[in-house]
This record gives C-alpha cells, structure tokens and sequence, in this order.
C-alpha cells in the first residue's frame, strides 16, 4: 500500500458543531445491503435514502427533520415505508416522477413532492434544491445549502447518477452545476475507476449480439429488474434502426409490464419526465404497447400460458416471476442475456421481499426442454464509469468527496486516482461509522485539471476530408455526448474550423440532408401533416413518425 493510498475512513470520533458536518453512513451499498445515509448539518438532521431491508441500524438514531428520496430504485427506497411509520411526521422529499414510479402507492402518496431546481426553505437557514441526475426518469441529485456566519455552506449528493443520455432519461445537466464548489460532495462510485465504451455503442454490441441470436431461430430471455433496463430496452428495440419495422414478438412478463404501464402513466401526466424525442415519439405510438407496430411487445399472460410460442422471440422477465409462464412453451433453443454484473439474487427480493430466493439460471434451464441454454452477457450501465466520475467531480470542484455506492474496492480504485487525490479531500465511509467533515472558512477549490489540446493529423480526396485524433480524446466524458449520433457539424469561426456533434433531437432532419434517398415517411410522397395518405399503405389515415416506413414507400 502506498503512500498516498487512501484507506476508508474510520470516523469513529464524529464531532458535530457548526463547522463539521457529519455522515452516519447507515448502509453504503458496498454490497447488496443498500443506501441510506443520515447527515447532520448544523443543528439539522437530514436523511438521504433508505434502501435497507430494515430500521436496525438506525435504531438508536434520533429522528431525522427530513428524508431525501432520489429515486425510484429498490436500494435506496427499500424500507422507506417503515421510516413513514416510525417518523410518521418527518417530511420525504422526492420528485413527483419517482412518486409516479414507486409500485406502493400508500408510500407514494405520502411524499412532499418537490419541483425542479428550484431551492425550497427546510428551516430557516437550510434549503434543499433538486437537480436531475440521469440514470432513471425522476432521479435526483440534491443540493443542501447551509447558511452560518454569512458564508452559504453547500453539501451536494448525487443518488445514482449518469451524464449521458439514455432512451428514456436525459443526462445529468453537467454544464449547468460546473463551478458549483459543494463543500461535501456524496457521489456514487458503482462503476470504479473503469472505462466503458459510451451508451450508443454498448446499444450497438447488444444489438448485434441479439440479432445473431435471433437469426439461428433462438427464443432470447433477458431477466431485467423492475425499473429502468427493461424499459430501456424495449425503447431501444422500438427506436433502434435495426429493429424498426422487422416483425419480431417481445413478450414482456406481468411484473415488468406493470411498471411498462407506470412509465406510461407518468409519460401522460409528466411528459417533461421524458426527452423531447420520446415525447414526440409518444404523440405518434404508444411506447410500450401498439400491435400495429413491429417489433410487437405484447403482455405474456398467466392466462394463455398453455399457448406455444414461437421463436424467433425475445422475452422480458423479472426473476422472480415463476419461469413456468415461458419456459415450456418454446420447445427448441433458447438464449439468456444478463448484463454485466447483473445481481439476479437481489432483483429478486424486490417482489418477493420474504419469498424463497432461488437460482433462477438454474431453474430456468432445468424446465427448457432441452436443458441446455446459452449464456451470453452484455453491458448496458446507466451509471458515470470512471472517466464520467472523476468529469463530474472535476467539474462541481468540491472540497470533501465522499465516495459511497459500489464495491469496496471499485471505491478504492477511485480514491487512488492521482488526479484526484492531489485536489481533493477523498473519504470512503463505513458502515457504523461516522464521518466529521470540516467546512474550513477559508476553502478555496482547487483548480480543475489543466484543458488539453489535442494535435491531429488532416488529409483530404476528392470524395472526403478525414482528421485524425489521437484516442486519448474519448476518454473526456464529454466525448459520449459529441460522439452520441455519430453525427457531426463544422463550421468556419473566422480562420478556425469548429467541431460539433449533432443531439439525437436534431437526426432526422441532419439524416434527410445526408441521405436524401433514406426510406422513411417523412421522405415518401405520401407523408403528409405527418400522417399517411397512401391507401395501400397499413398507417394509411393514421399519424405516424417520420421515421417510420412501410412497404408502400415512394420517395417525393
Ligand atoms: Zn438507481
Ligand atoms: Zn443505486
């Protein structure tokens, strides 16, 4: 161990006065065993998520002024409810999307609903102001800010969080807190100190894989849990272009599809919980549910379970649900997909809190027919990766970094980071263990890491013009946003050529300009005031997206 190693702190010796601000970390998620961590701020004590399976370890702690919920994810809300019963008068805060997306509804009811950036008065000298984080539709980082002595005090906590954008949640608004300085920063650190390649090109691997395996006539079984990756994936097998208009049947199981239906629900009530694409997406189609469109999700009833189904298929389950609903059913091959890292253990006591917990590869594989399935594993995270750390970190310019949500050691490989270590106060807390910070007066942040230019190469034919970069350029978390579409615009800012990369918002048109023969309605003849005017066509008379396309397809 080096020098400069940085060890979990061992706080044992918490002061709390008006300068210090303490963590009891209560749960740290270094496991399976959730989030919650309690703070007290002055002479305030707040709680940030309750994810544990139970109150034990906060039993002897005294009742918290108020609760901050993030997100609609199990192990930060797990024993919300008994927090309710126990505090009965303490308000949680939360946004009205996670209120949306929580399945019990008596919990959902009785949260103090929070709007947007908006900073709202928790005591006299304390405020709360919640900020998107990415990562899951309603997902909250929030913002404390502390006044003492005439000097505004910030302490900032992520939840779960991510900055590029998914199908369904726009990315944490990075330019928007850069320079922010929190004294404390609580930040997840699930994913370590790796690199992963960007979402669009994880979504592109998946999708590749999936097809090969669709294209041998296999049935695909991908277990997701309740919220968030199956919801993404049946967005991204509706929007993908590989997967547009191919006739293909995802059958989703009833625990998944009830929280399909709650993301629809919010969608109806809170588009803005979406990106502006799925919005417009949504005035066209349902999302989730529209027999008319292929690739065809429909709902894998109890009631016709005796019904054979036939493969090419790909089926969305949760683990907990019974694999009897699907598994017999298909008598030929079968494929299983799990992501990386997947914990099918613990997305199974999301449903089946005090139900058995059983190995659901295995008993998924003894009730196929054949008794063999093939594995394969795929990456799909919507949490920061290293690089996307340390951006995040590097652009809010803390003082303290607290590190929680992630391996003991993926938590560590981010607390050795030299670049961080040189500019930060760096702690990985421990359960039952609490941590004094001390808000030094005289803080100034330490300047960000140095921008760098990168030298390149250009060369010119007569088709194209292509630069060379050196690799070293993707590792900017910002990079995942220039590269998302793959799509650039330059323009001429006096001597300088200026590089920018085009937002999925704005493809459909930049592709029309690019490919001007492309198949799609908004390129046909037919498409007009965005409905179908071709009689012969199956959208005739109806709306639909422009880039949607039939084989009545006529370019104008
Ligand atoms: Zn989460
Ligand atoms: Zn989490």
């Amino acid at each position: 161990m080096g020098a400069n190693t940085v060890v979990p702190s061992l706080g044992s010796s918490a002061v709390a006065d008006e300068n210090t601000v303490v963590c009891y970390p209560y749960g740290v998620g270094h496991a399976n065993e959730g989030i919650s961590l309690g703070l007290t701020i002055g002479s305030h004590r707040v709680l940030l998520d309750c994810g544990l399976e139970d109150l034990t370890s906060l039993e002897s702690a005294p009742a918290p002024d108020a609760v901050f919920f993030s997100h609609a994810h199990f192990e930060h809300g797990h024993s919300l409810s008994q927090v309710k019963q126990r505090w009965p008068h303490v308000p949680i805060y939360a946004t009205a999307a996670t209120a949306a997306l929580l399945e019990d509804r008596v919990l959902a009811q009785s949260l103090r609903v929070l709007p947007w950036r908006m900073p709202v008065k928790l005591a006299d000298n304390l405020t709360l102001e919640l900020w998107p984080a990415g990562h899951l539709p309603g997902a909250a980082c929030a913002l404390f800010t502390y006044i003492h002595n005439n000097r505004n005090y910030r302490i900032f906590y992520t939840g779960d969080c991510f900055l590029s954008s998914t199908r369904l949640v726009d990315g944490l608004p990075l330019a928007a807190l850069r320079g922010l300085h929190p004294d404390v920063l609580i930040i997840e650190g699930s994913l370590g100190a790796t690199r992963y390649p960007n979402r669009r090109q994880q979504e592109n691997q998946l999708i590749k894989q999936l097809r090969s395996h669709l294209d041998q006539s296999r049935c695909v079984v991908f277990p997701v849990p309740m919220l968030g990756l199956g919801q993404e994936l049946l967005m991204l097998w509706r929007s993908h272009y590989h997967f547009t208009g191919q006739p293909l049947t995802i059958w989703v199981d009833p625990a998944i599809a009830r929280s399909c239906d709650a993301y629809l629900e919010l969608l109806a009530q809170q588009p803005d919980a979406f990106p502006r694409n799925v919005q417009n997406f949504a005035r066209h189609q349902s999302i989730f549910w529209d027999d008319r469109i292929n690739p065809n999700i429909k709902r894998l009833s109890a009631e016709a379970s005796t019904l054979p189904l036939h493969a090419p298929a790909v089926f969305l389950v949760h683990p907990a649900t019974p694999v009897d609903l699907y598994c017999q059913r298909h008598q030929g091959s079968w494929s299983v997909f799990l992501p990386e890292q997947a914990d099918l253990r613990a997305w199974q006591t999301q449903i089946n809190t005090h139900g058995p917990i059983y190995d659901w590869f295995d008993s998924f594989k003894n009730a196929t027919t054949s008794g063999t399935v093939q594995l394969e594993t795929y990456q799909l995270y919507c949490h920061c990766d290293g690089d996307g750390t340390t951006q995040l970190i590097h652009n809010l310019r803390p003082r303290h970094v607290v590190l929680v949500h992630g391996k003991l050691d993926d938590l560590s490989a981010l607390a050795n980071l030299e670049s961080l270590q040189s500019r930060y106060q760096l702690h990985i807390p421990l359960p039952g263990n609490p941590l004094s910070l001390f808000l030094d007066t005289r803080f100034t942040s330490p300047p960000p890491p140095r921008e760098l230019t990168f030298e390149g190469t250009v060369s010119d034919s007569r088709e194209q013009v292509s630069m060379q970069l050196p690799p070293t350029i993707t590792s900017d978390a910002r990079w995942q946003s220039f590269a998302e579409t793959g799509i650039i615009e330059a323009r001429w800012q006096g001597d300088n050529l200026v590089l920018r990369g085009v937002d999925p918002s704005e493809l459909t048109e930049i592709t029309n300009r690019l490919a001007p023969d492309r198949i799609a309605c908004d390129n046909c003849q037919f498409y007009q005031q965005r409905s179908c005017q071709q009689p012969q066509s199956p959208l005739f008379g109806r709306l639909v997206a422009p880039d949607g396309h039939c084989p009545e397809f006529m370019a104008r």
